[in-house]
């Protein structure tokens, strides 16, 4: 290995670099090199990883079928607007999944969100920058509020901690309080589809006008999407001119339960 000459290279010279130099051509040197400067894969704990997991562990995660709805990202006919859409348009232009909601991005989820593992949020924020890297970029990032009593308990939001992420490394502003929830509502999970709109009608409120900027809502999962609609709907009567919903997975059962 050549060590640079200059002022970088004497500091580099006299320091550790500069004692293993003449040995680094070696492998073991190379590999400890490499293992110390690359984290540990999350799911498996190999070192190499990039952006949190390694490329075995990255290649096996659950990918989205090709043909979704273009809309909602419910199964469907590839790039076509599925049936449901085309009855009854959601208040949100597009639905972006970094991944299905399957094993082991699901544990990964649960585990950030019921084990206040935050060290996760940063993998799974980097599957959503994959997601996005081609898309138009928004004015804003919108993480999905939590309750007040449902913050208190977990002592953070996992959206926000995500968005957070996401802003970072993509240079979009968040907009934290831009979107609250009005009211406490019942979790989703066993609700049928009719239950969930009703359960989460009226459920946001936007504290001031987003008059023709174009939003991405952050959240970590879409189930039917009832609750993205909703927030989506709060945030176009307040004048959103387009509302993306950047998720990082969705589940692709669609029965409403
Ligand atoms: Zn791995
Ligand atoms: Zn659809």
């Amino acid at each position: 290995m050549r060590i640079p000459g200059g002022r970088l290279g004497e500091r580099w010279r006299g320091g550790w670099l500069g004692r293993w130099g003449s040995r680094w051509g070696s492998p073991w040197i190379r590999q400890w090199v490499t293992a110390a400067s690359a984290p540990d894969c999350a799911l498996c704990g190999a070192p190499g990883a990039i952006g949190g997991l390694c490329p075995p562990c990255l290649v096996e995660l659950p990918r989205l079928p090709q043909s979704i709805c273009a809309r909602c990202a419910a199964p469907g006919p590839a790039g076509e607007i599925c049936g449901r859409c085309l009855v009854d348009p959601p208040a949100f232009d597009s639905v972006l999944p970094a991944a299905e909601y399957a094993f082991p991005v699901d544990a990964m989820i649960h585990r950030l969100k019921f084990s206040g593992a935050l060290w996760i949020a940063p993998v799974l924020a980097n599957l959503l920058v994959e997601r996005v890297a081609s898309v138009r970029r928004p004015d804003g990032l919108v993480p999905m509020p939590l309750s007040d009593r449902r913050l208190t308990e977990r002592g953070f939001n996992q959206s926000g901690e995500i968005a957070r992420l996401l802003s970072r490394q993509l240079g979009v502003v968040v907009r934290p309080n831009l979107l609250r929830r009005a009211r406490d509502t019942r979790p989703q999970s066993g609700l049928s589809f009719a239950e969930r709109a009703l359960n989460v009608r009226g459920a946001f409120v936007v504290d001031r006008p987003v008059d023709g900027l174009h939003l991405a809502l952050v959240d970590d999962v879409v189930t039917t999407g009832t609750t993205a609609n909703e927030a989506a709907r709060a945030l176009r009567r307040c004048g959103a001119q387009r509302v993306d919903v950047w998720v990082i997975a969705r589940t692709l059962r669609m029965d409403g339960r």
